[in-house]
This record gives structure tokens, sequence and C-alpha cells, in this order.
């Protein structure tokens, strides 16, 4: 099977020291892949330099066997909410609108499709009656679940969240997890950053571990294992099995 997602030795560096060391992978197409590790692990930084948002030292991505540049329109990406400015005043809709902009010509305005295509993602997401609201009036959960429009608004085949459910109200986490587990059917893959280990192995089909080195990526049932992820977390929380499945206890 060709892969969605491969990387081969990518590792980045700022101002000489070492975020990412020589990470390879190669995911295959409709999965739901979470991207777990402690703070600092270069969760966000693997993100962004997959997608050219920093300079790699050395690596290669591809996606669907091409090289990343080629397929940029293919890929939407949710960047973790406090990167967000939420004081600029901009109409919910408008936000999601923007999310179709990557595949007009730039002489082009936003049409009747790609409006229809902006309310039926936030229908999808549940915000359609919130869409002549302020984004800086809804709530961190609301906001998110614009976000999430706006990538599906542009359509793409991957997806790449950075902590979606960090900081957000359960109802919107479930609507958000449902909605991911939906698109995966559809064919979609799709990359979580995550690092509430609680909800792990109820969320994705694979994992990644991530401490500035590669610790394991693969099916959940053999990755999700209290030695590797001991190994990630540097030996400061512990994965327990009991009768109704895995606990995980901080140290
Ligand atoms: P995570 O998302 O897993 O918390 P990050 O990718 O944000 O981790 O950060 C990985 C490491 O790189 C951290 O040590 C962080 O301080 C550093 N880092 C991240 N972004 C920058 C940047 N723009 N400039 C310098 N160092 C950075
Ligand atoms: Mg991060």
């Amino acid at each position: 099977m060709t892969s969605a997602v491969q990387v081969k030795n990518l590792s980045v560096t700022y101002h000489g020291h070492t975020a990412l060391e020589n990470i390879s992978f190669d995911a295959s197409p409709q999965q739901l892949v979470g991207i777990i590790g402690p703070n600092g692990a270069g969760k966000s930084t693997l993100i962004k330099a997959m997608l050219g948002m920093v300079r790699k030292n050395h690596g290669e991505v591809t996606v669907f066997g091409k090289s990343i540049s080629k397929v940029r329109k293919q890929i939407a990406y949710v960047p973790q909410r406090s990167m967000i400015d939420f004081d600029f005043p901009v109409l919910v809709e408008d936000v999601v609108l923007m999310g179709s902009y990557p595949h007009l010509k730039w002489w082009k305005r936003p049409g009747k499709n790609e409006r229809k295509q902006a309310l039926d993602s936030l229908t999808q997401v549940g915000m359609i009656d919130y869409r002549k609201r302020q984004i800086g009036e809804l709530s961190g959960g609301q906001q998110q679940r614009v976000f999430l429009a706006r990538a599906l608004a542009q359509g793409g085949d991957i997806l790449f969240l950075d902590e979606p459910f960090a900081g957000i109200d359960i109802s919107s986490e479930n609507i958000i997890i449902e909605l991911l587990g939906k698109l995966r059917d559809e064919g979609k893959t799709i990359f979580v950053v995550h690092h509430d280990l609680s909800k792990v192995d109820k969320y994705f089909d694979s994992l990644m571990l991530l401490n500035k080195t590669l610790i394991g990526f693969g099916e959940k049932e053999k990755v999700f294992q209290p030695e590797l992820v001991s190994r990630a977390y540097n030996g400061n929380i512990a994965l327990l099995s009991d009768k109704d499945g895995k606990v995980v206890v901080t140290g």
C-alpha cells in the first residue's frame, strides 16, 4: 500500500539546540494517529517542519509519494490554540471561509460554492448557529470547533491538529473526536498532537511516541506499552494494566 505520509531522517535545530533528531516514519492512509510526548518533546516542531513552516536541518517529507510543496492544498493544519490571536475582530463564518482561500486563484473572491462549503463545515462541527458571532466571543471549545470547520472547508486529505483538546469543554471534545473518526472512515489521514494519556487508548488507531527522537510509531496496541511510554516521558509516567485496560500513573 502507498503511504500517506512518509518522513525520512528529519532533524530540526533551533539556534544550535536540537529539537528533533533523525525522525523517520511511514504512515499509511486512513488512520487517526496520536502524536504523544511530554512538553518540549518537539511535537509542534514536527508538524511545522513537515509543513515547511520551520527549517529542517535535513530530512525528506513526502505525501502520497510527492514532495510536500506540490500537495500543500491537500493538507489542512489547525495550530495550537494558544498561538492564535483572538482579539482580531472577525466573524465565525469568515474564519471558516478563509479555509477555502488556498483553492482560489488570487484574483477570485470566495463565491457561492465556497460559502456553501463553509456553512456545511460549520454544521458538521455543530457551530452553524454561531456563524455571525465574533470568534473572540466564543469559548475555547467552540473556537476549536470553528478552526476544525475551517480545515474541513479547505477539503484536504491530510489533517494535522495541534493539541485540539487542550483546555476545552468535554462536549466540544466529544464532538471533535467523533467527527475525526467519521472523517477517518471517509478516507482522511489525521494526525493529532495530544498529551492526555488517559484517552489515548480510546481515541487513536496508531500512535507516535516522541521525545526529541522517535520512541515508537505504529499500531496503538504495539506502541502504547509501559516501557515505551515511560521512556518517552523520561520515567515520569508509568502505564499499568488492570482488568479494565491501561491506567496511567504520574510519578
Ligand atoms: P512540544 O510541542 O512537544 O511541546 P515544541 O515543538 O514546541 O514541543 O518544542 C520543542 C523544543 O524546541 C523545545 O525545547 C522548545 O523550547 C524549542 N522551540 C520550539 N520552538 C522554538 C523556536 N521558535 N525557537 C527556539 N526554540 C524553539
Ligand atoms: Mg506543542
